[in-house]
């Protein structure tokens, strides 16, 4: 039994005093829905800030990128070991940080390997671009990015995937549950052959992309979907909720 998970993605949004507010609006209702685990990813700077108001609720808390080095002279960075004890999960290779910051999969797969060095679980991001999609080489990208991002990781206990069709991030135009659920089968056949079944039958692969209260119901009731990663959304706490609660309602 695959628990799901809702992920917050708050982005480069918030200060630390809005992040402080959303976090003790969506505290109370997020601690009365069981059977979904509840991780929100604020930015940096707020982390130590949202961990102190979420102690001893069921929230948990999450980095939205990471640095693979230690320490040293990276100005600017954060390391794996200024995240260990603030946050428990660190999510990495988010599309925009490929996009924007020129992440390849192999910088994914260094931040991987030091993510779980230090007891850091990762939320792998992998996803196909529009113009991968309608080419049809979407299986050959996500194949590419779950190869070469997991080279070198012997086990997958602690690591979570994402989905995340690019085209459908921050869009409005969201995959459809079937088109969702197709493509995390294919990632999880995928994993089965590079791991084994039971590794990919314990994976939890979560779907992103444009996931609002509106089409919530449409992916939780898809057998491969284990939760989503939700951006926009998940700065507006109803909205949130009602994500969570209706994922614990239907899974
Ligand atoms: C994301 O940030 O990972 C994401 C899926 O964003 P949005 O929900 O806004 O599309």
């Amino acid at each position: 039994m695959r628990v799901p998970m809702i992920a917050g993605n708050w982005k480069m949004n918030t200060t630390i005093g809005e992040a402080e507010a959303l976090i003790r609006e969506m505290r109370p209702g997020l601690d009365k829905i069981g059977n979904v685990d509840k991780l929100v990813c604020p930015p940096f700077i707020s982390l130590a800030a949202v961990r102190e108001l979420i102690k001893g609720s069921s929230i948990k808390l999450g980095a939205q990128n990471m640095h693979f080095g230690e320490r040293g002279a990276y100005t600017g960075e954060v390391s794996p070991l200024m995240l260990v004890g603030l946050c428990e999960f660190v999510v990495l290779g988010h599309s925009e940080r490929r996009q924007y910051f020129h992440e390849s999969n192999e910088i994914v797969n260094k931040k991987i390997l030091a993510a779980l060095k230090v007891g850091l679980k990762p939320i792998l991001c992998i996803g196909e671009r529009l113009e991968e999609r309608e080419a049809g080489r979407t299986e050959a990208v996500l194949s590419e990015q779950l190869s070469l991002s997991l080279a070198g990781i012997g086990s997958l206990n602690k690591l979570i995937i994402a989905y995340e069709p690019v085209w459908a991030i921050g869009t409005g135009r969201a995959a459809t549950g079937e088109q969702a659920n197709a493509t995390i089968g294919f990632i999880r056949r995928n994993i089965a052959q590079l791991y084994s079944e039971s590794f990919a039958q314990d994976l939890r692969i979560l779907y992103g992309g444009s996931v609002t209260a509106a089409n919530t119901a449409e992916f939780m009731q898809q057998s491969e979907i284990d939760g989503a990663l939700v951006g926009g959304a998940s700065l507006k706490a109803t909205e949130f909720l009602s994500i969570v609660k209706q994922t614990s309602e239907i899974r």
